[in-house]
């Protein structure tokens, strides 16, 4: 395949890229970065057009300089658009794309002058230009890999950007490496034009996977968490608390739950608005989740109830976090328009003992004990260990 016909293809694959990227935006406005992907592979579209150009209509030897020089610029500041893409996606660090741009900037300068005195800085254009592609396919890598290790979508757009930073590199430095322009290999821009068009169209398979994995997650988090607090809801706590629970039975382990109920939360309600009782909610799930240890399963029970599971933990010690609990729920105000106000939560504990059978048995256990706290008085923790001491009014 000579260049020209590559050229075609790489736009046709970017165009192709482009309508599916585009799509993908236009079903997920919510996601941020989508836009970026679309709005770039776009430019990148008009980039590569105008170097085809160049390499189909070569009216003079400036002409094609020229529209060669413009194009790998627009491809550049697609490429930094997508990658912000990408950095507002993955919610990084947008430091790196600051210098990038800064760099990139700088670069069409030296380029763009280099173009105007003179034609025969071939080497410096290519160069340079490969160099600052690579580094911008380069910058691409960490966003990905940094918050998501272990993840298929996000790994395959790091491998597709690693294949296409080496060989561009390799490009630069052979451009670089004093060759003369004149016998300067073009297999090589062969096999940059080639690797681009995998690379590319993997990368964009990769970031329509990626959208489609945060969807999928997002609608497992919305049939198993509470839509307030973001706590396991009822059937995502017995999901994942029935394995532990079976393993901690085999290895004969401790295991014990801990339930609490906020004290008087109506009156809350009622004083404040509900729009205050939410956010008590909010802030008491905060608090029991910084709380907990862990390994701890914590999971919104009821409306104003809450569920911890503590596997491996005995009596004493799942009292212990119980009381920790009570004592940070009373210490934390709750900030809501102008009321500062505090609220405190009773509590039940209970363990398991052979007798108990199942989950549910120990929940309710430590469900007989939070009412005993109730009756004598809230903000209290009560424990239940075993039948010979069924009811201990402890640390009130
Ligand atoms: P006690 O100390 O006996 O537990 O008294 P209480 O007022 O906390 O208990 P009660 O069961 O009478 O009231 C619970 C209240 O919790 C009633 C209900 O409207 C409120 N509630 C339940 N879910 C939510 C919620 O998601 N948001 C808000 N704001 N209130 C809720
Ligand atoms: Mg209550
Ligand atoms: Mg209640």
């Amino acid at each position: 395949m000579d260049n020209n016909t590559l050229f075609i293809v790489y736009a046709a694959m970017l165009v192709a890229t482009a309508i599916a990227l585009t799509i993908n935006w236009l079903n997920n406005k919510n996601e941020a970065g989508t836009r970026e992907w679309a709005v770039g592979s776009w430019v990148a579209v008009i980039g590569m057009s105008v170097i085809s150009a160049g390499y189909l209509f070569p009216v003079n030897s400036y002409n094609f300089h020229a529209l060669d020089t413009l194009g790998n610029i627009i491809v550049w500041n697609a490429t930094l658009i997508a990658y912000y893409g990408i950095v507002r996606f993955t919610n990084t660090s947008t430091r790196t794309i600051r210098i990038l741009f800064a760099l990139t900037s700088l670069s069409v300068v030296v380029i763009l002058v280099l173009l105007m005195v003179s034609e025969e800085s071939l080497r410096w254009r290519l160069g340079l230009g490969s160099i600052i592609v690579g580094a911008i396919y380069f910058s691409i890598i960490p966003a990905l890999v940094s918050k998501s290790l272990y993840k298929n979508a996000e790994n395959a757009v790091a491998f597709m950007a690693i294949i296409f930073v080496a060989v561009v590199w390799a490009r630069g430095i052979t451009a670089f490496g004093g060759l003369d322009v004149s016998t300067y290999p073009r297999q090589i821009d062969k096999l940059t034009v080639l690797t681009g068009i995998i690379s590319n169209a993997g990368i964009a398979m990769g970031l329509l996977m990626m959208t489609s994995n945060r969807l999928n997650r997002r609608l497992r988090d919305m049939a198993s968490r509470d839509s307030l607090t973001g706590l396991f809801n009822r059937r995502a706590f017995q999901d994942a608390v029935t394995p532990i629970w079976n393993s901690c039975l085999r290895n004969k382990q401790n295991m014990s739950v801990v339930i609490l109920d906020i004290d008087n939360f109506k009156s809350i309600n009622d004083n404040y608005g509900h729009a205050c009782g939410d956010k008590a909610l909010i802030d008491i799930a905060d608090v029991i989740t910084h709380t907990a240890r862990n390994g701890d399963v914590v999971s919104r029970w009821g409306g104003e109830e809450f569920l911890l599971f503590m596997p491996d933990t005995k009596l004493e010690d799942s009292s212990i976090v119980a009381e920790r609990l009570r004592k940070n729920i009373s210490e934390c105000n709750i900030e809501h328009n102008d009321a500062s106000i505090s609220v405190t939560a009773s509590f039940g504990v209970a363990t398991y003992v052979e007798d108990i059978s199942s989950l549910e048995e120990l929940i309710s256990k430590a469900d007989v004990m939070l009412y005993e706290a109730k009756e004598s008085g809230r903000n209290r923790v009560c424990i239940n260990g075993n039948k010979s001491a069924p009811y201990v009014p402890a640390y009130s």
